[in-house]
């Protein structure tokens, strides 16, 4: 039984909230803490059958942090605020030994680079510490990556290409509106796109590459749109006979609309302008001005649908797999109050804190999700809301 402090209120955290509260055969108390304690008060009211605890905290402030873990002692802290605060936190965690796990890695608030680097640098500090982070535990990256280990240990001798591929068949009827924080989804979507060929990084423009793809079980033909995705830098460091990695998410053209209308304006610029002897931000202002990801929980009909197609060898024939999950957003805000994104990323991020309390996952150092045994993750994961199914079959190639 573990004490488990989660730290971010925001779609994502509320998903953490529930399912953490379902387990209470491995959680024994939660503690919720995020910049705006409101926040936090309002998801745990949400919650009958435990009592959560929750704190203000300033996650980009190391003595705060250190002061609350100090006050909360638990043995894990389950990050889901946002990508700038990783690195405090994980200094936080190396000074008072406390298990560590995030969804998504770190990124400095002046440059949309999204790499692995600054987070496996604390690798030798964790490990002489004996104590654990556990990197990208949501599902893109998280849930993609224990596919592609599965297709590795399972399906294929040798995992050659891998297609990850993201769709949201969903509609919230709103004009335009960002199913995460729009902040870093928007930093994400419109940075340049690479992809791995041949043991190398290739350059392209943001969103230039399109295909048609058709996805299973009724969601039918939709455009999907090369993007970097930072699951790719480990899957290839830590699975090196993938040759070719590529990642494809599905936009509407109402979507791609406004989005191409709005970077044309600045309006998705992230350096500081001055607007009437002030400095801001114009994708911060635009995020005040756009729906809350929040509120789209109530309003979101249809599925999701994300997966792994992996390509290579099995008993030296050619063979292809495909892994993925499809989830419906109106079950999900049943569930948690919360749409099928925030409910992708939550379930896994849980699953994950279950493999390392539980101890089915836990090594002192940094890891990525595919360094460990897949199988016992997806037994884990299905059951908390995420089944899978696996497909071998022949697809285009992308
Ligand atoms: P939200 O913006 O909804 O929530 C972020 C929360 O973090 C907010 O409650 C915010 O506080 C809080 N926060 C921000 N800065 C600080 C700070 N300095 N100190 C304390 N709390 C802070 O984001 P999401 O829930 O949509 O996303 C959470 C994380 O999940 C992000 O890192 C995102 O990149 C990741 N993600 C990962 C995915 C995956 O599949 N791997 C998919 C989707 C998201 P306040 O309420 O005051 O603003």
């Amino acid at each position: 039984m573990s004490k488990v402090l989660i730290i971010g209120a925001g779609g994502v955290g509320r998903v953490v909230v529930h399912k953490c509260a379902q387990r209470r055969d491995i959680f024994s108390a939660i503690t919720l803490a995020s910049r705006t304690k409101s926040k936090c008060d309002e998801i745990a009211a949400e919650i009958t059958d435990i009592k959560i605890q929750t704190a203000q905290i300033d996650a980009d402030q190391v003595p705060e942090l250190v002061a609350l873990i100090k006050r909360e002692q638990p043995q894990l802290l389950i990050n889901v605020a946002l990508p700038y605060q990783d690195l405090t936190i994980m200094d936080a965690c190396l000074e008072t030994g406390v298990d560590y796990l995030d969804t998504a890695n770190y990124e400095p608030h002046d440059t949309a680079k999204f790499e692995y680097s600054w987070q496996w640098a604390y690798h030798d500090r964790f490990k002489e510490k004996g104590v654990m982070a556990l990197l990208g535990s949501g599902f893109d990256p998280g849930v993609t990556n224990v596919f592609t280990a599965l297709a590795a240990k399972k399906y294929l001798d040798v995992v050659e290409e891998i297609d990850i591929i993201d769709a949201n068949a969903g509609n919230h009827g709103q004009p335009f509106a960002t199913n995460f924080n729009p902040e870093i989804n928007i930093r994400e979507i419109t940075a340049t796109c690479r992809h791995w060929e041949n043991g190398q990084w290739v350059e392209s423009p943001p969103l230039a590459t399109k295909r048609l793809f058709d996805f299973p079980e009724g969601i039918g033909p939709m455009n999907i749109y090369r993007l970097y995705h930072e699951e790719m830098e480990s899957l290839v460091k830590h699975i090196p006979t993938i040759r070719k990695a590529q990642f494809w998410m599905t936009f509407s053209d109402n979507y791609l609309k406004h989005l191409e209308v709005l970077q044309n304006v600045g309006m998705t610029r992230i350096d500081e302008v001055e607007f009437q002897g002030q400095k801001i931000v114009p994708i911060q202002f635009l995020k005040a001005l756009l729906p809350d990801p929040a509120s789209l929980g109530p309003l979101t009909k249809g599925k999701t649908c994300i997966g792994v197609i992996a390509r290579g060898t099995k008993n030296g024939q050619r063979k292809q797999v495909y892994i993925y999950n499809i989830c419906d957003h109106e079950a999900c805000y049943q569930e948690t109050n919360s749409q099928a994104i925030s409910y992708t990323t939550g379930v896994p991020a849980v699953v994950g804190g279950i493999m390392m309390v539980t101890g089915k996952w836990h090594a002192p150092g940094v890891w990525n999700m595919e360094q460990f045994d897949p199988e016992v993750f997806l037994a884990e994961l299905g059951p908390m809301g995420l089944p899978h199914e696996v497909v071998e079959g022949e697809w285009p190639e992308l």
